[in-house]
């Protein structure tokens, strides 16, 4: 069974080599920084980082980590064993008073209250003493000195909380040798020079401005066109499988958030409402206020503005909030006329635009946004098509992955969690729909052969998820898309179609988003391209390239020719040298960088230069467009074959 195990393994050397360090940085940060008081300092995927709170007045620098460091290289020539002892809680709580460390006592009374420990851990290696489970190396001396780095610090609230104290957290890689330790930091730098929100501004694709707000982008005619590509794309495939196209506003009044739950489990991620005064009647909300309306006529509008209470009978105030998902309006599409058994699978996509309220502190660049446009759909189905439907969205993941060339992701199905003694306030409570819908998902995983993890507590509310995880080059992990089935909801907008046997019945939901958000999607893209776009998602496709004033109607010919094929292509006519134009075109980036002078003009050819190809080409005018235009077409990547 392709189950990836993902769990760390504690008993492996690496865990082990990066636990103890995290205990040899506190214990040289302790020696050089006396008075300093430690929060948690846990292994992570490419080292390991430890929570510091410096004594008033002290911040720490890049100066400081380089000293921690080396005395940490002197701390692992030591001899040093870890030492274990287990200590009762309350002599446990006594020691860690003794040594001063408060956040250590909150967590020790934690395990011992809420989790049952009767016991605590503790190790001691030379001069330093940690509340700890362990594993670790045996000695400080089996470290090599030159096998981690402490490479950077940031803030972190005590337990992730905000209304905690701040601690400085000091991050570290380790590996298992040196050589590995450079090729890691090697991927991180190249990784960097990758950031989308560097190249994002480098190559034009979105923008920022104070007077818009934060988190919410303006895309660039260069990101413009990057999106739309993703809709041609998003177009093309869904049309193939049978999709249809619909279309929802972005606000709507309050009530439909009511019946789909977002109000109130989801308020606190919502922009605030807005309240509308209608002019010339009151609310259009129940049918008793349409009726007060209907009777009230302009003397009511007037008075509306005093009159409008919330909820007040016949009050002219409504309130209508920015949509969080797509969700419930694509519900009320269904609603909207009467299905039976034949129109489903019934499958409708829209890129919806959708706003959620981010906290300011966590927006960043393009992957996290308070603005974003979604890749949505939503398949209601009969329990019979359940599994086949499912197998089919999932099979339109690897279509267009292939595309992309994704290799770096990989899949994590939620469940939800039965013994959670939350699971009132957080799961549908339906255990046999909870079973029925995992064993279906879990099935369709299987009978593809697809590798994933299994999260327990992990769902949505209204059902099992899988979600698709990407990781970058530097080991940071994101979820870029999500697919996600539903048994609960559709029951609670009353979605019903009518069977073979003439009875109604509820059909079940999946929620798609293969292509994500815009937002992240493109984010996601940027990175993994490195701004070097494949030809047909690039924004500018072909830059033509005059070698002199004589030939530059020939390149406008040319431009024309390729833009009445749909070719993103434009000419190069400023008066920089061929040299320079031609490097700016590498600069950016452009595929195609096309050279005329007045030989090809002559001939009916070009000359033709691809991004990151040396070699160049000169080949007649119309087989380079009808090559090109296959290219695009077929979306094929030259520099993958
Ligand atoms: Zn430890
Ligand atoms: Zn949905």
């Amino acid at each position: 069974m392709p189950v990836i195990e993902r769990t760390v393994d504690k008993s492996s050397d690496i865990y082990k080599l990066r636990h103890s360090l995290a205990h040899v940085m506190a214990q040289a940060v302790q020696k050089l920084h006396p008075g300093v008081k430690l929060g948690f300092g846990p292994p992570i995927d490419d080292g390991f980082y430890y929570d510091f709170l410096f004594p008033e007045g002290v911040s720490i620098t890049d100066d400081d980590l380089k000293a921690i460091q080396k005395e940490m290289q002197r701390i692992v020539k030591e001899d040093q064993p870890f030492v274990q002892e287990e200590l009762g809680f309350e002599a446990a709580v006594a020691r860690l008073e003794e040594m001063g460390e408060p956040h250590k006592v909150e967590y020790c009374r934690e395990l011992h209250e809420q989790k049952g420990f009767e016991t605590i851990g503790f190790y001691t290696n030379g001069p330093f003493v940690d509340m700890c489970e362990g594993p670790h190396v045996e000695n400080v001396r089996q470290i090599k000195p030159d096998c981690f780095k402490l490479h950077s610090l940031a803030g972190a609230y005590w337990r992730g909380d905000e209304r905690n104290v701040q601690l400085t957290r000091i991050y570290a890689w380790a590996f298992e040798d040196k050589k590995t330790l450079k090729a890691h930091e090697q991927n991180v730098i190249q990784a960097r020079k990758n950031d989308h929100r560097l190249l994002g501004t480098k190559l034009g694709i979105y923008h920022i401005a104070e007077e818009v707000g934060k988190g919410l982008p303006l895309w660039l005619p260069n990101g413009g066109a990057v999106r739309k590509e993703l809709e041609k794309l998003a177009y093309e495939f869904e049309f193939a499988d049978g999709y249809r196209f619909v279309s929802t506003p972005e606000i709507t009044r309050e009530g439909l958030y009511y019946t789909s739950g977002h109000l109130p489990l989801y308020q606190h991620s919502m922009f605030p409402p807005m309240e509308i005064h209608e002019e010339g009647e009151a609310a259009v909300g129940d049918g008793a206020g349409e009726d007060v309306a209907a009777g009230g006529g302009d003397g009511a509008a007037e008075s509306g503005a005093g009159a409008g209470r919330e909820g007040g009978r016949g009050g002219g105030v409504e309130r209508y909030y920015l949509k969080p998902m797509n969700c419930p309006h694509h519900h009320l599409i269904y609603r909207a006329e009467k299905r039976s058994y034949r129109d489903l699978p019934f499958r409708i996509s829209e890129y919806g635009k959708c706003y959620r309220f981010e906290r300011a502190g966590t927006l960043q660049g393009l992957t996290r946004v308070r603005g974003m446009c979604m890749n949505d759909a939503h398949i209601y189905v009969t329990p019979e098509q359940l599994k086949d439907e499912f197998k089919a969205v999932m099979d339109l993941h690897k279509r267009y992955y292939a595309i992309f060339g994704f290799e770096n992701y990989f899949l994590r199905l939620s469940k939800w969690d039965p013994d959670d003694p939350t699971k009132g306030e957080k799961y549908v409570d339906d255990p046999a729909g909870w079973d029925y819908t995992e064993r279906v998902v879990q099935e369709a995983l299987e009978e593809m052969g697809l590798e994933y993890t299994v999260e327990k507590g992990e769902a949505a509310f209204y059902g099992p998820k899988v979600d698709y995880e990407f990781r970058t080059v530097t080991g940071r992990e994101f979820t870029a898309t999500t697919n996600q089935l539903d048994f609960a909801v559709p029951s609670r907008f009353g979605l019903v179609y009518t069977d073979r046997d003439g009875e109604e019945k509820t059909p079940y939901c999946i929620h798609r988003a293969p292509l994500g958000t815009h937002e992240r999607f493109i984010a996601i893209l940027i990175e993994h391209y490195g701004g070097a776009f494949p030809t047909w998602l690039a924004p500018v496709q072909v830059r033509v390239i005059p070698v002199s004033e004589k030939v530059v109607d020939y390149a406008k010919k040319v431009e024309k020719l390729l833009r009445g094929k749909l070719v993103r292509a434009e000419v190069d006519d400023s008066n920089n040298t061929m040299g320079k134009k031609i490097r700016s075109g590498t600069t950016e980036k452009i595929p195609v960088l096309l050279v005329v002078g007045e030989e090809e003009a002559g001939e009916n050819t070009v000359t033709v230069r691809r991004y990151g190809i040396e070699e160049q080409r000169t080949m007649p005018l119309e087989r380079f467009e009808g090559e090109l235009v296959e290219e695009i077409r077929e979306r094929r990547d030259v520099r993958r074959g």
